[in-house]
């Protein structure tokens, strides 16, 4: 199996200890995701598709996804730009957020179309999240869909977390169209359900399944914190329990090794129940630990 991740990868400043004093590493929701499938299945080929600058800040995270064994020689380097990046700071136990990313290069991810188009050609799985398509400009970002709904009708397999941030959005109806042709273009959709419930409406995971399965997606399954995962695929509706953690340390990144953890399982015939509760033991360890790239 051939998985190819799009999206954006950023600089993480998290803090650490002393007042003032912050450690970097790199992370964003389609990189996590291959970081996790790469540790959890190394037989796989993992590919990355995203753009960075040619400074050194570019060639540290072009090293750390080669450490990883993540093939980097798609991504495309634009001496224009570089990373973007975003500090994390702690106020009496509340994680707050400051992002940079206006410039960042991963932003013009989909100007060399045909580049991606042959990226996408040359993969089984291609994976993709409602931040990626946040990013993009309107016009590249339509390039982006119509590629993938091409690669989705030639039989390939294409996954998408909706991962909605109205923060990325010009409007939340604006997000809301996209997402949804986002999911169109997809046969697998990996919701969260509180992010869905929130900006959608739905009443209930049921109602999450049924509007992306309506969009076209064959496959939706609602992650849902610590309840459990709701799935619907061919016509069946079910749930899979999620085990019951009590040392809770940091949630960053559940959702994306959660989708790793499926996506591991992927190419084994096994049923959905098996592959959602894999998946689940996956993202169980991931918040035993601190940070979005946990050593599993
Ligand atoms: P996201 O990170 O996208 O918001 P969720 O919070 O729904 O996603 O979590 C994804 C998965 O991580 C869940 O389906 C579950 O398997 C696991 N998980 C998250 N929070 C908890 C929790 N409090 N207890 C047990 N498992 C959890």
């Amino acid at each position: 199996m051939r998985f190819l991740s799009i999206g954006e990868c950023m600089a993480e400043f998290a803090p650490c200890g002393t007042p003032g004093t912050f450690r970097m590493g790199f992370a964003g929701d389609t990189f996590n995701t291959l970081w996790y499938l790469r540790a959890l299945r190394p037989d796989i080929e993992a590919a990355y598709f995203t753009a960075v600058g040619t400074d050194n800040i570019s060639d540290s995270l072009i090293r750390q996804m080669q450490v990883a064994g993540i093939d980097t020689s798609l991504i495309l380097r634009r001496s224009d730009r570089t990373i973007g990046l975003y500090l994390i700071e702690l106020a009496d136990g509340e994680r707050s957020f400051s992002y940079w990313r206006n410039m960042s290069a991963a932003k013009c991810l989909a100007e060399e179309i045909e580049t991606l188009t042959e990226a996408i050609a040359a993969a089984d799985v291609i994976y993709f999240s409602g931040i990626t398509l946040a990013i993009l400009k309107a016009d590249t970002r339509g390039s982006l869909l119509e590629t993938l709904r091409q690669a989705h009708a030639a039989g390939k397999t294409v996954a998408f977390d909706p991962n909605l941030r109205p923060g990325l959005w010009p409007d939340p109806e604006t997000m809301k169209t996209v997402v949804m042709s986002g999911a169109s273009a997809s046969n697998i959709v990996l919701p969260s359900f509180e992010d869905e419930a929130l900006h959608f409406g739905d009443a209930d995971p049921g109602a999450t399944i049924e509007r992306y399965l309506c969009a076209g997606a064959d496959r939706v399954i609602v992650k849902n914190g610590p309840h459990p995962v709701a799935f619907g695929h061919q016509g069946k509706r079910d749930t899979v329990p999620v085990a019951r953690i009590s040392n809770i340390v940091d949630t960053t990144a559940a959702g994306d090794s959660f989708n790793a953890g499926y996506f591991a399982e992927l190419d084994r015939d096994i049923p959905q129940h098996d592959m959602i509760a894999a998946a689940s033991r996956v993202a169980a360890k991931v918040i035993q630990g601190p940070g979005a790239l946990v050593q599993l």
